[in-house]
């Protein structure tokens, strides 16, 4: 498990043999087999869980299939890279998902990302946190049960470091236009986006999410709201990714702004973009935010 550069394209590549062996919800054989998320599986495994009425309502476990060697000793001596991954289970029911999560329930998801975030990231070993979640099969989920993942990395990702020396000469977002906003959290759609139909949710205060506090928490639970709430009824209840950037904790950059990309996949890949690394922009910035703001 190492990130290595491609000596043809010279792109980064994170090789890790063991992941094609993960088991799959979507391959048709779900029937009979238990979901390992579901309340009575792993429930002795849980890193953390936020109960009511003595129930978990959201709980954190090791993957079983971490990206990154989790063993520090063996990190040390081999060459290899190094990092946590946890699956972030967002609820007890099977097929409850950012849909129809209210208010509360948000904020208890956000609760666990902080708690997460902070105890994943000061480890002195590690450079780089990040928080992200495929739902549904075409967004790359394995699972359908409701969750989010958390990895930690032993090196700074190529995506992030991207962003930051952008920083360094230009602003982050070009044009933007706004959809919602709140006292912590602008959410926006990017005129130049990678993918069409991408949504920002920025933080307006900090450049690390580990300094989210309670205000905060109740500002994205309402962002999360909204946004999912807008998504569902454009477009209906489709595949997405979200994937959250704070600054690392080596590196000062007082423009950053901790932020959410928020991406509902409504194409696929093909050819053309693996074949130049380009994505294709679809997105009529004004009919999109005229669908956005009507609703
Ligand atoms: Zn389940
Ligand atoms: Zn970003």
């Amino acid at each position: 498990m190492k990130l290595v550069t491609n000596k043809h394209t010279g792109r980064k590549v994170l090789i890790n043999k063991l992941r094609d062996s993960r088991e799959n919800d979507f391959l048709g054989h779900e029937e009979g087999n238990k979901c390992p998320f579901c309340p009575g599986e792993n429930e002795e495994k849980a890193n953390f869980t936020i109960n009511e009425n003595e129930e978990w309502q959201v709980k954190a476990i090791d993957n079983k299939y971490p990206a990154l060697v989790t063993n520090i000793e063996e990190y040390q001596k081999n060459n290899c890279d190094y990092g946590k991954h946890e699956v972030l289970i967002e609820t007890r029911e099977h097929l409850r998902n950012f849909y129809d999560f209210n208010q509360h329930e948000f904020e208890n998801i956000i609760k666990m990302y902080k708690n997460r975030y902070i105890e994943l990231d000061k480890d002195e070993n590690v450079k780089y946190t990040i928080i992200y979640k495929n739902h549904l099969k075409s967004a790359g989920a394995s699972k359908i049960h409701s969750h989010s993942q958390i990895l930690s990395m032993s090196f700074i990702p190529p995506e992030i470091k991207r962003e930051i020396n952008t920083l360094k000469t230009d602003s982050l977002w070009g044009d933007k236009r706004i959809i919602t906003e709140n006292e912590s959290f602008e959410l926006f759609l990017p005129e130049d986006s990678f993918l069409s139909g991408e949504m920002i949710i920025e933080n307006r205060n900090s450049g690390r999410f580990n300094d989210i506090n309670d205000e905060e928490i109740k500002d994205l639970a309402k962002s999360f709201k909204e946004v999912f709430d807008k998504i569902n009824k454009v477009y209906g209840t489709i595949p997405f990714n979200i994937y959250l950037h704070s600054l690392p904790k080596t590196i000062r950059s007082p423009k950053f702004k901790w932020h959410i990309h928020v991406i509902p996949r409504k194409g696929k890949f093909g050819g053309f973009e693996l074949g130049t690394g380009l994505y294709i922009n679809s997105l009529d910035l004004d009919e999109m935010y005229n669908k956005f703001c009507k609703r």
